[in-house]
């Protein structure tokens, strides 16, 4: 299996964190039935839930470094809704006895935005094109992933993120890092002319983000939430932009790295971002 890290924050040895690629499960719906198994993240319509579940073990396992068979860190995930909700999980919230998943592991809280400083629990969010992002507070030790498709960046998703983690934990804006994970590309992101009325209306560099090619308008969300990034305070050294686009980018043998919506037509396999604070776990 292979997981995508941000560049450098191997450094940081009390972070966990990983973007899930395509390889690596036991899943094939995705596939036509042929190849080998996929990683689908997702509780789809198509897809088994016994598979999944088994996905899913495999996935954060391989992030924590724990071993098989063990229960391993709880997983949150929320349901995404589009929204610049950010969702604080603390200690006595139930994250660590897994009561914010249902028994089927289906999320419980609706929002776009998960931040925490509690070990020993992996904060995730799902996508299959939108933007993955993390913000790490590296003086405290929090953790924070964002979903932020078109709306959601619109809406400020990761602006919202970082307001809290300075509200909640008082973080200083010289301890944060960032990462922009794998998700579509402006190479392959065409889009409507209501998010270029958007961001135009809403961001004074909005106009930048966009590139007219062929006829059509090509969004840059990388950009757009790089700049946003920086603009809450994330020094530009600072952010991590993995740059590789959900719908084209190919593995070593020539198959999709990535499940994508867009480029599969909806029907897709969903990858998951995680990230958490290594520590002992209180019971
Ligand atoms: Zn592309």
């Amino acid at each position: 299996m292979e997981v995508v890290q941000a560049l450098g924050w191997d450094r940081y040895g009390w972070l966990r964190h990983g973007f899930s690629t395509r390889g690596g499960g036991v899943s094939t719906v995705y596939s036509g039935g042929e190849e080998a198994g996929e990683l689908n993240l997702g509780w789809t319509n198509e897809d088994d839930p016994a598979r999944v579940a088994e996905n899913r073990g495999r996935f954060t396992r391989t992030v924590t470094g724990e071993i098989a068979g063990k229960a391993g860190w709880p997983l949150v995930t929320l349901r995404q809704v589009h929204s610049d909700g950010v969702r604080v999980v603390r200690r006595g919230d139930g994250a660590l006895e897994g009561r914010l998943q249902t028994d089927e592991g289906k999320a419980v809280w609706e929002g776009d935005g998960l931040i925490t400083n509690v070990p020993g629990v992996l904060l995730g969010i799902q996508t299959a094109d939108c933007v993955p992002v993390m913000v790490v507070d590296v003086g405290k030790k929090v953790v924070g992933v964002f979903h932020a498709g078109w709306r959601g960046t619109l809406a400020g998703i990761v602006a919202r993120g970082v307001d809290a983690m300075k509200a909640e934990y008082g973080s200083r804006e010289e301890d944060l890092a960032a990462a922009v994970g794998p998700s579509i590309g402006a190479c392959c992101y065409s889009v409507g002319e209501e998010v270029r009325r958007g961001f135009e209306a809403g961001y004074g560099y909005g106009g930048e983000l966009f590139e007219e090619v062929g006829g059509e308008t090509r969004f840059d969300l990388w950009e757009a939430n790089r700049r946003q990034l920086v603009d809450a305070g994330v020094s530009a050294e600072r952010i991590a932009v993995v740059g590789e686009c959900t719908a084209c980018a190919l593995d070593a043998a020539g198959r999709r790295r990535y499940f994508s919506h867009r480029a599969e037509k909806g029907f897709a396999g969903r990858m998951l971002s995680v990230v958490g604070v290594m520590g002992s776990q209180p019971k």
